[in-house]
């Protein structure tokens, strides 16, 4: 008899050597099993019989090369297999005593990180599920070393009372940025918000006055347009008035691991803290992100956790430097994936995938009575139809059609198909297939 690993890895292989044929939206959802919970266990073998059977139709084929939707990596062979003996490892990767394999590959990828990105080298950082959570790591980090400063332990003594900490950001800042703030306390209300430019950069002129209790959120890649706030600039200020910069990242400061598009990265090291997603433009699975914290001291005091039965080594203990206690050693994942690309690989992935975007805009772009929206930097591409009401008919159809899979915004008053280009997989092929479709789609709107 088999393992069910094999029957697993069999089934899994068959999957992804389908899946750049299929429609990219979900085939059927109608033949997924629901049932009371079930009297009678089942074995392994029938559970993944009714996984795939069902299961595997109803997917979302964003593992193949033509899901352009929100800003979706795809996921490379060393990844995927990686995970699946993590998996089978199945280390809880809390504290080095418990797994010290997952905790050194774990730091190797956090090094790797900040070596890949250009980020000061003996920065600290934790491997967490996603940008969200990155995002949330890292501003507990200046919650504590700013309200620390100004004579206050936010850890110790919460956050009623504490001296006011004021938060400057965009006004296109990250949905997720302001969740994050608001789980850590700062108020999804109490942000500044800085007035941006045409493509949705924060204006550096429109900057409020910065001081030692000022926690200023920039983002390197819009999530729409793909453009970084002006990093430099704000970094220069912050860092003489004492305050805190935090950098969502989350797809957009990877392409500092690109000699090519390094530029748009510039004076993003100059910050105090960075987060960004391993999901994304690194194709790792689902699911990691990484936070990236310059104090240490202030990381490790925002996640401090005490008990006799937790002993602390000389190494980095996640469970000291993420909001987590037990927790998956997704961060092994990460490693493979950087370690299948090395570093010409990945700058390789991000040009290949912002050239794939550039075509697009050129293929779409006055086309069919299509229109690009933003100045196509990066990966992001947003395509209007015309009025709000058509460009959500070409979505919708395009969604329908099967070939490719975009999703809509609104961004600056305007409406948009947006086309994201995330996956190591997408190649010329897929680009001119799915801009065919859309320019077909296109002209039948009428
Ligand atoms: C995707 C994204 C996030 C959130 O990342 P998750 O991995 O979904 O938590 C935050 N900021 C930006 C700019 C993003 O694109």
């Amino acid at each position: 008899m088999a393992s069910p690993l094999d029957d697993a890895a069999a089934r899994a292989a068959r999957y992804l050597a389908g899946i750049r044929d299929r429609r990219v939206g979900p085939v059927d959802i109608g033949g997924l099993p629901e049932s009371a919970f079930p009297d009678e266990p089942a074995t392994p073998e029938e559970i993944l019989a009714v996984l795939d059977g069902a299961g595997s139709p109803a997917t979302v084929a964003t593992a193949g090369g033509r899901y352009f939707g929100f800003v979706t990596g795809g996921a490379l062979p060393a990844a995927v297999a990686a995970s699946w003996l993590v998996s089978a490892w199945n280390q809880n990767a809390a504290l080095e005593i418990m797994s010290p394999a997952a905790i050194h590959f774990e730091d190797q990828a956090i090094r790797w990180v900040v070596e890949a990105l250009g980020l000061p080298a003996d920065s600290t950082g934790a491997i967490v599920t996603g940008a969200t959570g990155a995002n949330f790591t890292a501003v507990c980090a200046a919650r504590t070393a700013l309200l620390r400063r100004a004579g206050w332990d936010p850890d110790e003594d919460g956050l009623f009372g504490a001296p006011p900490i004021r938060v400057v950001a965009g006004e296109e800042i990250h949905v997720s940025m302001v969740k994050a703030l608001g789980l850590a306390g700062f108020g999804r209300q109490r942000l500044h918000r800085v007035p941006v430019d045409g493509q949705g950069r924060m204006r550096a002129d429109a900057l409020p006055p910065l001081d030692g209790r000022t926690l200023v959120c920039i983002q390197a890649g819009n999530v729409n347009t793909g453009a970084f706030d002006p990093a430099a600039g704000i970094c220069a200020r912050a860092r003489q008035a004492g305050a805190w910069v935090h950098v969502d990242g989350a797809f957009g400061i990877w392409a500092a691991a690109s000699p090519k598009y390094r530029h748009l990265t510039a004076g993003l090291k100059d910050a105090d803290s960075w987060a960004t997603d391993a999901h994304k433009w690194p194709n790792t699975g689902y699911d990691g992100g990484i936070a990236i914290v310059r104090d240490r001291s202030a990381l490790r005091h925002a996640m401090t956790v005490n008990a006799a039965y937790l002993p602390e080594g000389p190494k980095r203990e996640p469970s000291q430097h993420g909001p987590e206690m037990s927790r998956r050693a997704r961060g092994v994942e990460l490693w493979a994936a950087l370690r299948s690309l090395g570093r010409r690989g990945l700058a390789d992935l991000i040009d290949r995938t912002c050239a794939h975007a550039r075509a697009f805009a050129q293929g779409l772009d006055g086309q069919a009575g299509l229109e690009v929206l933003n100045e196509v930097v990066l990966n992001q591409v947003l395509v209007s139809a015309g009025s709000a009401e058509r460009t959500n008919r070409l979505t919708r159809s395009v969604q329908a059609d099967g070939t490719c899979w975009c999703g809509g915004t609104v961004w600056q008053g305007r409406t948009a198909m947006r086309i994201s280009v995330s996956s190591w997989l997408t190649d010329e092929q897929d680009v001119a297939r799915s801009v065919a479709a859309i320019r077909r789609l296109a002209s039948d709107l009428d």
